[in-house]
C-alpha cells in the first residue's frame, strides 16, 4: 500500500490486523510519524486538547496482585491505605477551585473490604460537592469485583453507579489482550474477556469510556497489532471509546523487573512508534489518541503530538501508581501545557471529561 492509500484506509478505519503488524515490523519511525500526523491533521487540524484533571487512587489494597504492578499492597503493610469518603472529599477540595478541575480519574486496587454502598455514596457525595467534575471512575477489574460481591450483573451495577454520578470508565487494565502475554503479566485468566465485556456493556447502555495499551514488556508486534485490532472492532460496534492512550510500561520495583524478564523501560522511539501506529490504525473510527506525558515528560509529549497524538491528557495531581515504581512525576499547570503546545505550533483546546470544548486558547 502506498502512502496515499494508507492515509485513506486509515481515515476510514479499514486497516487490517496484518496491515498494523506490517507498520510495526517494516515501516521506519519518520515515515510512521509523517503518515500519522497527516491523519491527525485531517481529523482535528492543528488543535490539540487537554483537560484540567485530578487523579485520585482511593485505595492501594488489591487482591489481584499483578506482576507488573508496584502500587498494590495486601493490606498488611504499614503503607496500605483506604480513603474514607470524607478523605476523598478533602483531597478533591484541595485542588478543585485552585486548578479549575473538571475531570476526576478515580481508581484503586480491587479491595475486598469495600462494597457497592461505598462507591454509590462516594460518587453521590463527589457530585453534590463538586458539580463541575465529570467522574471517570473504576477499572474493569474493580467493576467486575464490586458486581460479583453485590451479586448483581455488571449492567445493573453500571446503571446504579451512573445514577450516583459516574460519567465515564477509564481504560486501565487492558494492558495487552493476548493471553500468552497476560499470563506472564500475572493477570487473572480471562481478564481480557472481562475487560472487553465490561466495556461493551457500558457502551451498550450509553456509558462512554477510554481505551489503553501498555507496551514495552514481554509482548511482540503481533500482540500489539492484535490489541489495536480488537479495540477497533469493539469501537465499530458502539463507538463508545472517547480516546486511546498507548503508554509504556514502567518496570521499577515490579516482579517483572525483579525476575529479570524486563530490564529497561522502552524508550522514546518506541513511544513515538506506538502513538503513530495507533493513530494510523484507528483513523476517524477512534478520533482521539492521547500522549502520555505523565511517564515521558513534556518534550516527549510534544514529539507525540507531532507524531499523531491530538490530546495531551491532563494536568494530573496526586497520582500514586507511577511514583510507586520509583519514577518521579510532576504536575503540569494549565499554562505549561498551553505553552508546550503553542511552542510546536498547535492550538491548545481545554476540554472536559466527555471531550467537549471548554475553551480555545
Ligand atoms: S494493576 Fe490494578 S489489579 Fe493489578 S495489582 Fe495493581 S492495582 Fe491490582
Amino acid at each position: 500500500m502506498d502512502l496515499e492509500d494508507l492515509v485513506t484506509a486509515s481515515l476510514r478505519g479499514e486497516l487490517k490486523l496484518e496491515d498494523v503488524e506490517y507498520l510495526y515490523d517494516e515501516v521506519d519511525t519518520p515515515t510512521l510519524s509523517e503518515i500519522a500526523s497527516r491523519v491527525s491533521d485531517e481529523i482535528s487540524g492543528n488543535r490539540v486538547s487537554f483537560v484540567s484533571n485530578l487523579i485520585l487512587n482511593y485505595t492501594n489494597i488489591c487482591n489481584v496482585r499483578c506482576n507488573f504492578c508496584a502500587f498494590y499492597r495486601t493490606g498488611k503493610e504499614s503503607d496500605s491505605y483506604t480513603f474514607s469518603i470524607d478523605r476523598v472529599i478533602e483531597e478533591i477540595e484541595k485542588y478543585y477551585d485552585k486548578y479549575g478541575i473538571t475531570q476526576l480519574l478515580i481508581q484503586g486496587g480491587v479491595n475486598p473490604s469495600l462494597d457497592i454502598g461505598y462507591y454509590l455514596e462516594l460518587f453521590k457525595r463527589i457530585k453534590e460537592e463538586f458539580p463541575r467534575i465529570g467522574i471517570n471512575g473504576l477499572s474493569t477489574s474493580e467493576i467486575s469485583f464490586i458486581a460479583k460481591k453485590a451479586r448483581i450483573t455488571v449492567e445493573e451495577l453500571l446503571k446504579q453507579l451512573r445514577d450516583s454520578g459516574l460519567e465515564t470508565i477509564p481504560g486501565a487494565g487492558a494492558e495487552i489482550f493476548h493471553e500468552d502475554v497476560r499470563k506472564i503479566l500475572g493477570r487473572p485468566k480471562g481478564s481480557e474477556i472481562e475487560w472487553i465485556n465490561v466495556m461493551e456493556t457500558a457502551h451498550r447502555i450509553g456509558i462512554k469510556s477510554t481505551a489503553t495499551m501498555m507496551f514495552g514488556h514481554v509482548e511482540n508486534s503481533y500482540h500489539r497489532a492484535d490489541h489495536l485490532h480488537r479495540i477497533l472492532s469493539l469501537q465499530k460496534k458502539y463507538h463508545g471509546f472517547l480516546s486511546f492512550t498507548p503508554w509504556n510500561f514502567e518496570p521499577g520495583k515490579t516482579k517483572l523487573e525483579e525476575s529479570g524478564l524486563v530490564k529497561f523501560r522502552s524508550g522514546g522511539d518506541e513511544v513515538i512508534r506506538n502513538i503513530a501506529i495507533s493513530r494510523i490504525a484507528f483513523g476517524r473510527e477512534l478520533p482521539i489518541v492521547q500522549s502520555s506525558w505523565l511517564t515521558n515528560g513534556i518534550q516527549m509529549g510534544q514529539l507525540s503530538v507531532l507524531s499523531g497524538a491530538n490530546d495531551w491528557g491532563g494536568t494530573i495531581y496526586d497520582e500514586k501508581v507511577i511514583p510507586a515504581t520509583g519514577k518521579d512525576v510532576g504536575n503540569l499547570g494549565r499554562e505549561i501545557i498551553i505553552d508546550a503546545l503553542r511552542e510546536i505550533g498547535k492550538v491548545p483546546v481545554e476540554r472536559d471529561n466527555l471531550y467537549r470544548t471548554v475553551k480555545v486558547y
